[in-house]
């Protein structure tokens, strides 16, 4: 099992922001900004570029709800930053894809 899927079986706690039938969405234990959020699908797909076209719906699912749950968080205006990182130069860690959602301050460009 993926940490992600743990997570989802409460094996392990976390913040849960919001569920579905498809997704969980988590306060990010290590936050890199005030708001830093995961969405998580169920079905565990390692990273992006493993996705499969017949995915396409939950992929549009994910980044939905990233949104919304932005908006819950009250950074719908303000803004905020959607990331999926992508095998080692992307920075990913856990092999179990998920959107991250920052908000809450001024994000730089280009990123580290
Ligand atoms: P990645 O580096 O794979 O894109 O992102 C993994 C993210 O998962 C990191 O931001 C990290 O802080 C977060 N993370 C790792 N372990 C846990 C955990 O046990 N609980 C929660 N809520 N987040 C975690």
């Amino acid at each position: 099992m993926t940490l992600f899927e743990k997570i989802t079986a409460r094996q392990i706690p976390a913040e849960i922001l919001h569920e579905d039938d498809r997704c969980l969405v988590i306060r990010d234990i290590n936050p890199q900004a005030p708001v830093h959020f995961l969405v998580i699908p169920k079905t565990v797909i390692p990273r992006i570029g493993e996705a499969a076209p017949e995915q396409q719906a939950l992929l549009g699912h994910l980044l939905l709800t990233a949104a919304s749950v932005a908006k819950a968080e009250g950074v719908a205006e303000s803004g905020f930053r959607v990331v999926i990182n992508h095998g080692p130069d992307g920075g990913e860690t856990v092999p179990h894809l998920h959107v991250h959602v920052l908000g809450g301050r001024p994000m730089t460009w280009p990123p580290g």
